[in-house]
């Protein structure tokens, strides 16, 4: 058994390089960075209607409370 890093084959996925382990699933910083720059970009294109999941949204009470209406 000297196969200690099965792991050790991911791709980096943004060029396929194998990954480092600094940078793992990234072949290096600079991939990390273009990956992490996407992320963000692809965050904050999205229109944020709702509130993330992690901010419980107020709620108006109104739209819940009108079973007056017939
Ligand atoms: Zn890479």
């Amino acid at each position: 058994m000297n196969k200690e890093s099965k792991m050790d084959t991911a791709k980096c996925p943004i060029c396929g390089k194998p990954a480092d382990k600094s940078y793992v699933p990234f072949c290096s910083k600079r991939c990390a960075d273009i990956d992490l720059n996407r992320w963000l970009s692809g965050v904050y294109k999205i229109p944020t209607n709702e509130a993330p999941t992690d901010a419980p949204a107020p709620l108006p009470s109104d739209s819940e409370g009108d079973s007056d209406i017939a």
